[in-house]
């Protein structure tokens, strides 16, 4: 003898299970609870490139004839990072929080600046998901550069590498990037596993 789900086509089955899948998430917070809140955040920086300074991206010194200018290590990954990061929490922008009049920061690795970030990241029981980069650079080559600046940046960020991504490219020749003047980087972070504002743990 037959049972009776064979003789129900998929089109009744499939979206009776779908409504009882969804019924069970609403009736069990816990499920969504696990996820947390997701907060994602934009974040872009750029420098000048200048004869007499050492070229740090990523954490990484990278060879080359000149180095970013600024009033830290200038690592523009990382301070596009930081400010996508600081978006996803509402906290402003990097300037706010590391002023480059404040000689605290002169010379600072950006790799400190991260830590502390990443501090209010955990403060606010966040963590990482995953990070997408576009850095801009008409020169050096940064290809070679890409899977240490990856490892770095997961130990930095307390994920694996799968969870971040360094994309690099050049400008094309056009403006003070294209003529290898400047550096710039795009970046965008998903946290997870927050609370709202109304500080609970599910969306
Ligand atoms: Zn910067």
């Amino acid at each position: 003898m037959q049972g009776v789900s064979s003789h129900l086509p998929h089109q009744v089955v499939a979206p009776v299970l779908a409504v009882i899948v969804a019924h069970a998430i609403n009736e069990f917070p816990y499920i969504k609870e696990r996820a947390g809140v997701f907060r994602i955040g934009f974040g872009y920086d750029i420098h000048r490139l200048v004869e007499g300074r050492e070229l740090v991206l990523g954490g990484v010194r990278i060879s080359h004839r000149s180095g970013l200018l600024g009033h830290s290590d200038a690592d523009v990954l990382i301070h596009s990072i930081i400010d996508a990061i600081l978006g996803a929490l509402s906290m402003g922008d990097i300037g706010k929080h590391f002023p480059d009049t404040d000689p605290r920061y002169r010379d600072i690795k950006s790799t400190e600046m991260l830590r502390e970030v990443m501090n209010w990241i955990k403060e606010r029981g966040f963590s990482v998901t995953n990070v997408d980069t576009t850095i801009i650079a008409e020169e050096p080559r940064l290809a070679p550069y890409i899977e240490e600046m990856r490892a770095e940046l997961s130990k930095e960020l307390s994920t694996s590498p799968y969870n971040i991504s360094i994309k690099a490219t050049t400008n094309e020749g056009i403006g003070l990037i294209g003529k290898g003047g400047a550096i710039a980087s795009f970046a965008v972070v998903l946290l997870s596993g927050g609370k709202n504002e109304h500080g609970n743990k599910a969306i």
